[in-house]
Formats: structure tokens, sequence, C-alpha cells
């Protein structure tokens, strides 16, 4: 595989202008590539470049974007092996979740082209016509995280380009790969300066937030990043897209049917190794069916293959990086020194890599950090209740809202609790479903707007209401 790494800024691959640093590979530890890292002299060149070429895209007609986005999308499906190898060395995903990762980015791509930018007649009458157009915002700055790196891009990058805006695009620092692969692909189908890249961590990132020719960020990443980028947004009052960390919790109603729950609660909570924004981060169990559904998601955890995500048969990959290798480490260890038990797992793999297995705690209760906070990672605190209105109270007791999920046989019952949580989205019976046509965000200090759907498009554009008297 081609391991070398360019900018792209106005349709040219350019080096960095900065020492570039190590992409490391969190199932070995070694270096993966060499990543370019861009100067803030080369983020205004971008910049300039997206506003220049923002002239002319805006516009591009409509049915030139939407063929455009489907040769790209023809273009990743031809390279998802390859695409899919750079996820896994980058990231640590297995394979097979690195290639649904790619073609998961085909299927965003595709709907992206498909979706008609709606002009709406307010009010017709023989003398007056007040019609409500969508106009493009100019440059879009994408500033990606690390736990999905491709499928965010994409999810940034396409309903911008859709929608007659230009790009900015500045991946995760730990996992900016498969991104920068990405940014070259769609040159290849469109004009020099519509879609650029310059890598780098949090510098360069703090610079897109204060540019001024920038119009929109769309961010995702924690919550604490997150308030950087809005108190540095304010200067030229910058549109944001801002999704946000979430401490999604699932309740579990007492008429349920473990059996037919558990793995999917298990595989909800522990997507992309726990690594998931959406993901089910602590699991609420009535108190009569606890020790059933503790001894279930165990047998579930210590059935999962650990390894390096390009070795047959392994199913479960490494934390994606040291840091939080050390942050989800830090909270088991406080949980056990709570006095909470740890039913499998809890302790590092030895060896290269960031690996730490499937872990589940139990008899651990709100007030832990596990289960208050955030653990992005593998591990999963089981918390008993005994009314399920306490249970929902201690679900919407966190700054967190991104979503939360009620399971149950009966699913009007659980629909009822769903609606109750304090959340950008409720599932009942699953969890983390994520699909192109519906809007998906968070409340609270998860953020706020949406992304996909027609909702999550017309976020890339302003209002242009155009009143004509006859
Ligand atoms: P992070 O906030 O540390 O980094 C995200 C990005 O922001 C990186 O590209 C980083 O370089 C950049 N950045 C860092 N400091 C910056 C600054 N001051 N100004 C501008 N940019 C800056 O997040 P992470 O550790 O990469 O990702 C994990 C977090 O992302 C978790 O909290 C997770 O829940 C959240 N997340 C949310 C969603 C969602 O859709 N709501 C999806 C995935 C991840």
């Amino acid at each position: 595989m081609n391991k070398h790494f360019e900018l792209v800024i106005d349709g040219k691959g350019e080096a960095g202008a900065e020492a570039c640093f190590d992409v490391i590979n969190p199932a070995t530890a070694e270096v993966v590539a060499q990543c370019p890292c861009g100067s803030t002299e080369q983020l205004d060149q971008a910049v300039a470049a997206a506003k220049q070429a923002f002239v002319s895209w805006r516009r591009s007609s409509d049915a030139e974007r939407r063929a455009l986005l489907h040769r790209i999308a023809d273009d990743i499906e031809s390279r998802c092996d390859e695409l899919a190898r750079l996820i896994v060395e980058e990231q640590g995903k297995p394979l097979a979740l690195a290639e649904s990762e790619v073609m998961g980015g085909v299927a965003w791509t595709r709907y992206n082209a498909e979706l008609d930018i709606p002009v709406e007649v307010v009010e017709e009458t023989s003398d007056k016509r007040i019609e409500l157009h969508r106009k493009p915002l100019g440059v879009v700055a994408s500033i990606t995280p690390w736990n999905w790196p491709f499928m965010i891009a994409v999810w940034h990058i396409m309903p911008a380009l859709r929608t007659g805006n230009t790009v900015v695009s500045k991946p995760s620092e730990f996992t900016p790969l498969s991104t920068l692969r990405l940014v070259e692909i769609i040159n290849l189908h469109v004009p020099p300066g519509v879609i650029n890249i310059v890598t780098g961590a949090a510098a360069i990132g703090a610079a897109i937030t204060e540019h001024s020719f920038i119009n929109k960020i769309i961010f995702t990443g924690s919550t604490q990043t997150g308030q950087h980028i809005m108190r540095g947004a304010a200067g030229n009052l910058k549109r944001l897209t801002l999704e946000l960390g979430g401490n999604d919790a699932g309740i579990v109603l007492p008429d349920t049917h473990p059996a037919q729950v558990c793995e999917d609660i298990f595989q909800a909570a522990f997507l992309n190794m726990g690594q998931t924004c959406a993901a089910l981060k602590r699991l609420y169990v009535h108190e009569s069916q606890y020790q059933d559904f503790c001894e279930r998601l165990t047998r579930i955890a210590e059935q999962q293959v650990v390894g390096n995500g390009l070795d047959e048969g392994v199913n479960f990959g490494p934390i994606q990086n040291a840091r939080q290798f050390d942050k989800v480490a830090k909270l088991v260890e406080d949980a056990k020194q709570q006095g909470a038990t740890v039913l499998c797992g809890g302790e590092a793999i030895k060896g290269a890599g960031y690996f730490y297995p499937p872990t589940i705690v139990a008899n651990i209760t709100d007030g832990t950090a596990l289960v208050d906070e955030e653990q992005f990672g593998p591990v999963l605190p089981i918390i008993a209740y005994r009314d399920v209105n306490d249970a929902v109270a201690r679900a919407n007791a966190s700054d967190s809202g991104l979503g939360g999920s009620v399971w149950s046989s009966d699913s009007d019952a659980a629909k009822e609790i769903a609606s109750q949580l304090e959340s950008g989205v409720s599932w009942v019976n699953c969890h983390a479903q994520i699909q192109p046509n519906t809007p998906f965000g968070g409340c609270k200090m998860s953020g706020f707007g949406v992304e996909f759907g027609l909702e999550g498009l017309l976020e890339y554009t302003s209002h242009h209401l155009l009143y004509v008297n006859k």
C-alpha cells in the first residue's frame, strides 16, 4: 500500500510546512506512516482556495453535483479494500467493521446525492408570491475525531459539497490517513479548491475556529473541544453543528426476555470497542433480572476474540490511543476502589498495542465516575434499579443528552418511557441505530444541530426568502 500522504490545497498535493508526525497503529504501537503537518499559513491558503472555488462551485447545477457525488461514491467503493485496511491500521477496528465503515461512507454519499434541496412556496396569491430558497454558506470546515475517522469525514463533507459549499477538512491527528485518501479521491472529481485538507492537532483546529473566512464548522468530538470552538467561532458568527460526547443510558424493563436482547445490548455497548458516540454507556436493569443480565452479558464478553483487526477471526480490536487507554483503565480502577465488581476483563492485556478486554462491571451505581462520565471504551457498568421512574430520573440526571434506549417485550410501554428520556434520539429495543435518512444529534452538553436526513442537509444552507409583489 502506498504510504505517502500529502495535504491537498487548491487541488494540489503539498508537503506540510511543519515537521511530520507519526501515526501509530494501536494494535502494535508501531508507526503506520508519517503524516504531513500543516502550518497556519497553509490553512490560510486552503481557506483562500476554498473561498475562491466557492464563486463558481455555488453556481454548479444541482444535476452536476448529484452526478459528481455518485461518481465519488463509485470511486470510494472501488477502493474499499485499500481504504478499509488503512482504517484498521490507523484506528484498530476489525477489518469487517472497517469495510462497513467504508461502505457506510458510500451509502451516505449516495443518499446525499439523491436528496432534493427544496424551494418552498410559502404563499401564492394573485398579487404576490413568496418563496423560501436555500443557499450555500461558503467555506465549511470539518473537524473530525478518531473513532470512525472515514465515515465521520464523509458525514461532514458530502452534504457540504451537495449544497454547493466548499470545504477545508481537518482530521484527528490520531487517524488522519484515511481522510487524506478520501480527500485525494474527491479531488479527482471536483474542481481545484472545492475540497482541501490541512492536517495537524489542536492548533490547526483553533486557527480554523477563529478564521474569519470560514462560514461554518461541522465538528464531531468531545464536549470540551466543542466549547472551545463555540467560544472561538463568535468572531464572524460562524454557523455551528456540534456533535459532542454522550453518556447514553439503556433501561431494561422487568418484562424483557434476556435471551432476546442481550446480544443486541452487548453489540450496542461495545460497538467499535465502545468508542462510539452513541454507544450504550450505562445499563439500568431491574433488580429482579439483574443477576441474569450480568451473567449473560459476561458470557458474551468472554466470547470476543481480541486482537489485531487484520488477523483472521478477530472481532474485537484495541483502544485507539494511549491517552484513551489510560482513561478507561483509570475509570475501571476507580470503580474497583469504590467497591464495584468486575465480572470479566478489567485488566489491560500485556504486550504491544493498547488492548483492553471487553469488561463488565456490576454492583456499581450513580455517583461513580464510570457511570457518571463517558468512558468511550470497552467497559459497561450495569446498575440495578427498583422503580422505573427512578431509572428514568437517573438516566436524565446527566449533562449529556445524545441517545438513550428502553428495552421491553412491550414496545408500546417502552416507547412511552423512551419519550421521557432527555436525548436527541431514543431507541426502543435497539441502540446506536444511525442511518442516512434519520436526523441525528444531541441535546444538552451533547451539542446542537443535526446531521443526516433533509434537516441535516439544510444545516449547510442559509434561508433566502424571495418576496415578490406581482
Ligand atoms: P477531541 O475533541 O479531543 O478531538 C476532536 C477533534 O478536535 C480533533 O480533530 C482535534 O485535533 C480537534 N481539536 C482539539 N482541540 C481543538 C481546539 N481547541 N479547537 C478546535 N479543534 C480542536 O475528541 P476525540 O478524543 O477525537 O473524540 C472523542 C470524543 O468525540 C468523545 O467524547 C465522543 O463522544 C465524541 N464523539 C461524538 C460524536 C457525535 O456524533 N456526537 C461522534 C464521535 C465522537
